[in-house]
């Protein structure tokens, strides 16, 4: 196994801004961990954030979020990407979609992501669902994800399990596997 960690849209417009997950803050410090983890033993931390232009088809339903160049599409302070850690803009809900973010994880090698961010039954199930297609094997940390309401992501949660066959673990186990199993 040769594993990435995920972070899907940790920006403020969705931890502090209008779209935000009431849960948010409570992924920060499961995330933050991870983060840390993840850098002990070198595995690629890879940010996919809403880095919206003014005329995205997103806007018909959500109205303007996130766009390029301002506040609300910039990582959160708590979880600024380090030197080596790579931020991949998307428009659409899914990381993959138009980003080149498939590319940079085989070119890395990558076949394994840990997937946590925000919005569980959004831009997550999307990046997900892309995972899925494109042959990854996705662990989804389910303490290390958050959605509008706790419906939304529950639901969210079993369907990426019964639908992309992702592996719902929660941030204790993916700490201690995503370094390898030794
Ligand atoms: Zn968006």
């Amino acid at each position: 196994m040769k594993p990435a960690l995920i972070i899907v849209d940790m920006v403020n417009e969705f931890v502090k801004g209008r779209l935000r997950s009431p849960q948010a803050e409570k992924i920060i410090p499961v995330i933050a961990k991870l983060v840390s983890r993840a850098r002990e033993c070198r595995v690629p931390v890879i940010h996919v954030v809403d880095r919206h232009l003014p005329f995205d088809h997103e806007f018909r339903v959500w109205g303007s979020h996130s766009l390029a160049g301002t506040w609300d599409s910039e990582i959160i302070d708590e979880l600024k990407p380090g030197r080596d850690e790579y931020v991949f803009p998307k428009r659409f809900y899914s990381g993959f979609r138009d980003t080149g973010l498939d590319l940079a994880l085989r070119d890395l090698g990558i076949d394994t992501l840990f997937v946590t961010g925000i919005h569980t039954h959004i831009c997550v199930l999307h990046t997900v669902a892309d995972a899925f297609y494109y042959g990854y094997k996705v662990f989804l940390v389910a303490d290390g994800v958050a959605a509008f309401s706790d419906r939304d992501h529950s639901y969210a949660l079993e369907y990426m399990k019964n639908v992309y066959g992702a592996e719902l673990i929660d941030s204790s186990k993916a700490i201690e596997l995503i370094c390898g199993r030794g």
